[in-house]
């Protein structure tokens, strides 16, 4: 199958324990066992948007060891090419995460292998679409959405965590996505000279902005389990839609009911529905 998207950005394993409470700084506390997930915002996106039928390259660097092969295998067992993901002599990218029973988290993320993406790793091949988010450097995006717009790909980018991108390479975004926090920080999204943006709003869905209009989509009521990962859900699917042929605004339509349908799920990559769970909660 010729691949429609390529999917550029982080592949990270998730570390993730419970605690009764966040350690004060010199102090120890006891946690649960830890609990390993693949994750990375890249690596996300692209497992979501293999599940929904898109044929997906992942583009990415992981280390020679265990987490670079359980993040590897899942996008594997996702269907997604992974002939692009190089590996290098750095360890995979980690997230260390602690959840209190209120539920919050407090996350640190040890880029590892993603800081060793270059330039030279961009692949397009014949992709409609290329779907990036900048857990990786961010000269390797901007040299990746400039190529993408030369052989005619749509540069779909999820600008998180929020950086400055260069005008030249903002200026073939379409769309530029970020949730609504990331947006309070970018300000007004079309005066950064983006083709089109798209805002998530988390349980009120999203907005889409054009030049001409800006259209609410908003989401079904669902009962949340676990919203990790949602944005990530939502850029896969927002690229499978514009990778079929969909118009911006029915692309966006089809990301948030498949966002929604993620937050109903624990964890990120595990929470992704299939194409047929969708045909299914649409009949
Ligand atoms: P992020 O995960 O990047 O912070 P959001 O919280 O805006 O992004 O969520 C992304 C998408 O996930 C939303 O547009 C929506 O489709 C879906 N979503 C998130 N939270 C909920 C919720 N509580 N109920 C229904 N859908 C949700």
């Amino acid at each position: 199958m010729e691949t429609a998207i390529v999917v550029l950005g982080s592949a990270n394993a998730d570390l993730v324990v419970e605690v009764a409470r966040r350690p004060l700084a010199g102090e120890t506390v006891l946690g649960s066992d830890t609990c390993v997930l693949p994750g990375g915002k890249g690596a996300n996106a692209a497992v979501a948007a293999a599940r929904l039928g898109g044929a997906v390259a992942f583009v990415g660097a992981v280390g020679g060891d265990a987490n670079g092969d359980l993040v590897v295998r899942s996008l594997v067992d996702a269907g997604v090419r992974v002939d692009h993901v190089r590996r290098v002599d750095r360890p995979t990218g980690a997230a260390y995460i602690t959840v209190t029973p209120d539920g919050e988290n407090s996350i640190v993320v040890s880029p590892g292998a993603n800081a060793a993406l270059t330039a030279d790793d961009v692949w397009l091949g014949s992709a409609r679409v290329l779907a990036a988010s900048l857990e990786v450097p961010l000269a390797v995006v901007e040299h990746a959405v400039v190529a993408a717009e030369r052989v005619g790909a749509r540069a779909v980018v999820n600008v998180s965590p929020v950086a400055r991108l260069s005008a030249e390479a903002l200026a073939v975004l379409d769309p530029l996505v970020v949730n609504e926090h990331e947006a309070d920080e970018l300000g007004d999204l079309l005066a950064l000279g983006v083709r089109s943006a798209v805002i998530t709003l988390g349980a009120r869905g999203a907005v889409v902005v054009e030049r001409e209009r800006a259209t609410e989509v908003p989401a079904p009521r669902v009962d949340v389990v676990d919203t990790t990962g949602a944005g990530d859900a939502f850029t896969g699917a927002l690229a499978v839609a514009l990778a079929g042929g969909a118009d911006l605004v029915s692309a966006v339509r089809r990301a948030v009911a498949v966002a929604s349908v993620s937050v109903t799920a624990s964890g990120a990559q595990p929470s992704y529905p299939t194409q047929e769970r969708m045909n299914r909660s649409a009949s």
